[in-house]
């Protein structure tokens, strides 16, 4: 696996795929800059080595060249961040980019107009992959959130650089923590998947019931469960023609020797309301009327045995409707004992959209090992899945 440690970026141009993709607000100013953050680290490592660097990314979903799309509003904080004075060329290939690329010095930074201005980027366009190459000196990929995907900037360009290609500091670490959850992991090993749907996670789950101890499930799944198993669930959501499947999945279990834990009680609500009435009932003796909308205390207590003792922790959507105050105690008190358990020498590693929110808003980020930056790549890697844009720099 090739990293920015094999190579000498000393007038060198690195071309690196970073994810600028940002949120901005209705006067473009940029609200959470955490991405451009993270790929600090690796365009400060190849400038101080006497290189400069050519970014690109992709912002949005345009059709075409649309102006509220444009990287150029993200242009000032980014030379903010990076603190240097960041170069732009309006378009990605072309004329401008060439020469704005060609002129770059030793410790310039220059950054490129979104990548899916042009269509052939989501195509994977080969020729356009091969423009971009003709840019850079070294292709470095630090952007997890887009390595499942095969489009040109984030795969197809790979090839235009035989063994000057590399992984960034950022998707190093991605590689590495997840390896640390699904390879080398000190057992126990607990994975936390909490989310609403059973079949949005149905092959994250079958992979890793070979790599884990302990499963905890919880949010909206457990009720297909428990309506699997003969319980009353009320309202609560459920996944009627997956019963079946949850069953497979509890036998499965059984015959790998993975424990399963799901909640014994819930907090149930006469309302998907934040104001609804609530009360605590057992999970599989849900009134009618009534839907589990956050785990139980005893469920709780279970799971923090379980989080406790863990060496490994993977942890992958809430245990309930953390968006609503009132149903927020289940996913908060998981993430407290995950910090717990990480204080006392667990690694712990918190990935796919929803968790990470979570994590965000409960002020828990710097308490666990690592938040994960890929959302979907997370979840591809988590069903055993090889990446594109991870095969193509290990080719
Ligand atoms: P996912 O995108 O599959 O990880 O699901 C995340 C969503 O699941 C969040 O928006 C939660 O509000 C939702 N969720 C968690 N628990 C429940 C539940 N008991 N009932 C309905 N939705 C839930």
């Amino acid at each position: 696996m090739k990293t920015l440690k094999d190579f000498d970026f000393k007038d060198k141009k690195a071309i690196i795929r970073v994810d600028f993709n940002v949120p901005l607000d209705e006067n473009f100013n940029v609200t959470d800059a955490t991405r451009i953050e993270a790929a600090k680290p690796t365009i400060d490592a190849i400038l101080a080595q006497g290189g400069s660097v050519i970014l690109m990314s992709h912002l949005g979903r345009p059709k075409g060249v649309e102006d509220k799309y444009s990287l150029k509003h993200i242009l000032e904080k980014t030379s903010e961040i990076l603190n240097v004075p960041v170069k732009f060329a309006s378009n990605c290939v072309g004329q401008e980019a060439t020469s704005a690329a060609t002129s770059l010095k030793a410790g310039e930074v220059l950054l490129l107009e979104n990548l899916r201005f042009h269509k052939e980027e989501e195509e994977g366009d080969i020729a356009f992959a091969k423009e971009l190459a003709s840019l850079g000196d070294i292709y470095v990929n630090d952007a997890f959130g887009t390595a499942h995907r095969a489009h040109a900037s984030t795969t197809i360009i790979a090839q235009f650089f035989q063994d000057k290609k590399c992984f960034g500091l950022l998707l190093t670490k991605e590689i590495e923590s997840l390896n640390k959850v699904l390879k080398n992991s000190k057992k126990p090993v607990t994975a936390v998947l909490g989310g609403s749907k059973v079949s949005s996670k149905i092959t994250v789950i079958e992979n890793i019931l070979d790599k884990v101890d302990h499963m905890i499930i919880g949010g909206g799944m457990t009720f297909t469960f428990v309506k699997a198993l003969g319980g009353k669930i009320g309202d609560s959501i459920c996944e009627d023609d997956k019963q079946e499947l949850a069953l497979e999945i509890l036998k499965l279990a059984k015959e790998k020797g993975v424990q399963i834990h799901i909640p014994v009680d819930v907090v149930a609500a006469n309302a998907f309301a934040n104001d609804a009435k609530t009360q605590i009932v057992d999970v599989d003796k849900i009134p009618d009327g009534w839907q589990g909308l956050d785990a139980g205390p005893k469920s709780l207590e279970n799971f923090k045995k379980v989080i406790m003792e863990s060496k490994t922790i993977l942890w992958n959507g809430p245990l309930g409707v953390f968006e609503m105050p009132n149903f927020a105690n289940g996913t908060v008190e998981l993430g407290n004992f995950i910090a717990d358990a990480t204080a006392h020498g667990a690694f712990s590693l918190v990935g796919g959209g929803d968790s990470v929110a979570a994590v965000k808003q409960f002020g828990l980020e710097d308490k666990v090992s690592y938040v994960s930056t890929g959302g979907g790549a997370m979840l591809e890697m988590l069903e055993g899945k090889v990446l594109p844009g991870i095969a193509a720099i290990l080719d």
